[in-house]
């Protein structure tokens, strides 16, 4: 069954944009809002949240607005938002002053959330166990 569809956003008369797949936790909390907590950096493609769960004492998801399931279906198509992730990645490393972190991502039986997303880990010990 093809999960995506085209979400339509109305703006002043205008319609965008995300590839969005209805049964994804991070597809409804993009699309509708609701995140635990405001997210910490918004761009057109990508936004950046604290881990509800944090195994570490900075934990910030990395997220395509556009849902790409994960890292083994990343395409051609999706290269703007990679790039857009990392960029994403160094603001808040700027903005945070961190001077060492770890950027990961879960595939396969590790991947509990199947919408791509790029963990930043920072401070103190990470309890990759956990992740
Ligand atoms: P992964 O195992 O790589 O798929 O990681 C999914 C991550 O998403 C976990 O670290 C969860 O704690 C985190 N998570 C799940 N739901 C939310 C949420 N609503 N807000 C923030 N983080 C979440
Ligand atoms: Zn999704």
């Amino acid at each position: 069954m093809i999960k995506t569809l085209k979400f339509f956003v109305k703006e002043a008369g205008l319609r965008i944009k995300y590839m969005t797949s209805r049964d994804c936790i991070f597809c409804k909390l993009i699309n509708d809002g609701g995140w635990a907590s405001e997210p910490i950096l918004e761009t057109d493609s990508i936004v950046a949240v604290s881990d509800i769960n944090p195994v570490a004492d900075v934990h910030i998801l990395i997220i395509p607005k556009n849902h790409i399931e994960s890292v083994l279906t990343i395409g051609e198509k999706d290269s703007r938002d990679i790039i857009e992730m990392f960029s994403v990645a160094q603001k808040i490393v700027e903005e945070k002053k961190l001077e060492a972190f770890r950027l990961a991502f879960n595939a396969g039986r590790f991947q509990h959330v199947p919408h791509l997303h790029m963990h930043l880990l920072a401070g103190g010990k990470v309890q990759w166990s956990k992740l």
